[in-house]
């Protein structure tokens, strides 16, 4: 297997390039060429020499995903499809904003929560990506808005979100790894404010990264009761509510951060004002705001939105005892590019 140099961190790329018998302060000239000016060859690096590079690129790879195809959705929404070296296929989702886009990307191919309602749960789980594929969902789509900025686009990728095919949690390693090259001054220096990684609720997991790293976490709750949400979240029977709560009242916020809880609304299901009151006393303590999505729709689901009607009462009831919510209109459902919409069509 090649090495990988964008799964690396700094102290890894010393160490790799002293082996190959190059001085240390290479290792960060690659990384300026990897994440800086977003190389795509080692013989774009010209300030290595000829002979080093053709080693470096007999060892390495820098290049992990080829672009398949591009949806683009009616609200301006991106959807692209890749294929990484073994032959499977991820996607990620790039959504415009007034002033910025935001980078939905995806941590594993397929996915084995069997969350009943998300059709990447469906294709089952192929298998992990690498730190560097993941990072480089980030990089394809960075080149992509520079070489749009040459043509008038002036927003630029400032926000990424977990939130991708796969549960980042139950691939963490390759995710902390990842979130690390993001986070770095000398990796791709985004926010630690603008990244938010979520997960279904693998509650050790939530435990041991904030010990690790500091970014927004959001947390896929969409029940109230262990028995809805074991129902709808397999993972609930593993990490019931009461472990899963505890673990975020814990989960230690810099100054007037909050945890996004997403709520996946679905007709009959999690719908009832009861689930809206008791929606707000499971948050109690906890600086909180909430996400709600309205179920969308997939030909494989037997499960409806609400109406309209059910959405806003559910909604009042949250604002009216003091817990914010948001109803997040999903983009990009038009090309099956919204929440819970990504197969990596081609697996
Ligand atoms: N595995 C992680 C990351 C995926 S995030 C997690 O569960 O958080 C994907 C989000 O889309 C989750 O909040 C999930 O609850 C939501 N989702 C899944 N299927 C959906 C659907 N059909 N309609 C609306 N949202 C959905």
């Amino acid at each position: 297997m090649k090495i990988q140099p964008k799964g690396l961190d700094l102290s890894e790329t010393i160490e790799w390039v002293r082996g190959l018998g190059l001085e240390p302060y290479r290792a960060r000239q690659i990384r300026n060429w990897l994440f800086k000016r977003l190389a795509q060859s080692f013989d774009e690096m010209t300030d290595l020499a000829k002979p080093a590079r053709e080693m470096l690129a007999s060892r390495a790879t820098i290049d992990h995903l080829e672009a398949v195809e591009t949806l683009e959705s009616s609200d301006g929404t991106r959807k692209y499809l890749f294929r990484l070296d073994d032959g499977f296929f991820i996607e990620s989702v790039l959504i415009p904003e007034r002033d910025h886009y935001t980078l939905c990307i995806s941590s594993q191919v397929g996915c084995a929560m069997g969350c009943r309602f998300c059709l990447t749960a469906r294709a089952g789980f192929k298998r992990n990506l690498t730190p560097a594929e993941i990072i480089e969902q980030v990089i394809f789509a960075k080149r992509e808005l520079e070489s749009a900025s040459e043509h008038g686009e002036k927003r630029g990728l400032t926000n990424i979100v977990f939130m991708g095919m796969g549960e980042p949690l139950a691939n963490y390693q390759a995710v902390v790894k990842a979130l690390k090259n993001l986070l770095a001054d000398d990796g791709m220096n985004f926010s630690h404010r603008k990244v938010t990684l979520s997960t279904c609720g693998i509650v050790p997991k939530i435990r041991r990264l904030s010990n690790e790293l500091t970014l927004n976490l959001a947390v896929s709750l969409n029940a109230t009761t262990d028995e809805v949400r074991n129902h709808l979240m397999p993972v609930n029977r593993k990490f019931p509510l009461k472990e899963l709560m505890k673990a975020c009242r814990e989960f230690p916020l810099p100054n007037r951060r909050m945890i996004t809880f997403e709520y996946v609304l679905i007709n009959g299901v999690n719908d009832s004002p009861e689930d809206a009151h008791r929606l707000v006393t499971l948050l109690k303590g906890i600086r909180a705001k909430v996400n709600l999505i309205p179920l969308n729709p997939h030909p494989e689901l037997d499960l409806t939105p609400p109406s309209r009607e059910s959405i806003s009462r559910f909604q009042e009831i949250l604002l009216s005892r003091h817990t914010t919510a948001i109803v997040r209109k999903s983009k990009g459902a038009d090309i099956m590019a919204a929440c819970g919409q990504l197969a990596g069509k081609r697996n």
